[in-house]
């Protein structure tokens, strides 16, 4: 699979059907998992191994990870509705996906990689603690999204660093909000996004 293709293959998949503010319901555009997903496919992390995606929404990266020949995925998500959709959508594309439907703080299996895109935080901030907080304890291998904003970078660097992990900013590129929350001015928001890998340093 090229990655052009994945990418088309991802924008297709259904989308939050009334999308949650609270929860930062935003669907990961298919460029952008695509890019993240090729990534740590290339340098491999995806091939062969046990993945979990955390709040996986519409199932975006889930899917996207075992189209590139993960072993198993796993699929945590607090909101049932964006269940319903991403299992419609793994059945469309084809792939078997484990969604377990519960507060990632749950979580408790240890997997090779965790490939997430975490609420950013707009609504709430550092709405993405306790996300990363959950991807260091189960995985060596963490890749993320971001704001690109001087104060999250900074925060995402400290924090890292203080849970033992080494944090690299990999690309920073476009994340595309078509308007769906009241607070929303504008028809299409593009706002940039940093995509991280994080990996654990040697005790
Ligand atoms: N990659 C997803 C978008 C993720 S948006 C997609 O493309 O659809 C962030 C997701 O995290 C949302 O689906 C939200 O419902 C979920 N979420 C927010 N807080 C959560 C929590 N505490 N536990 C589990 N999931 C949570």
């Amino acid at each position: 699979m090229k990655k052009r293709h994945l990418s088309m293959l991802l924008s297709r998949l259904e989308g939050f059907p009334e999308p949650k503010p609270e929860l930062e319901q935003y669907r990961t555009p298919g460029n952008v998992a695509s890019e993240l997903l090729w990534l740590a496919h290339s340098w491999g992390h995806i091939a062969g191994k046990v993945i979990a995606d955390l709040g996986t929404g519409t199932g975006v990266l889930a899917i996207g990870a075992k189209l590139l020949g993960a072993k198993k995925v796993y699929a945590v998500e607090i909101d049932e509705k964006a269940i319903e959709v991403a299992r419609k959508n793994a059945g469309k594309a084809g792939v078997n996906v484990e969604f377990l439907h519960m507060d990632v703080s749950e979580f408790d299996v240890k997997v090779d990689t965790v490939i997430m895109n975490p609420p950013f935080g707009s609504q709430r901030k550092h709405a993405d603690r306790p996300f990363l907080l959950k991807a260091f304890e189960v995985a060596d291998v963490v890749y993320s999204i971001h704001l690109a904003k001087p104060e999250v970078r900074n925060f995402i660097e400290k924090f890292s660093g203080e849970m033992g992990f080494r944090a690299v900013k990999l690309k920073t590129v476009p994340f595309e909000i078509p308007a769906q929350f009241h607070f929303h001015r504008k028809r299409l928001e593009r706002i940039p996004v940093d995509l991280y890998l994080f990996e654990r340093c040697a005790p």
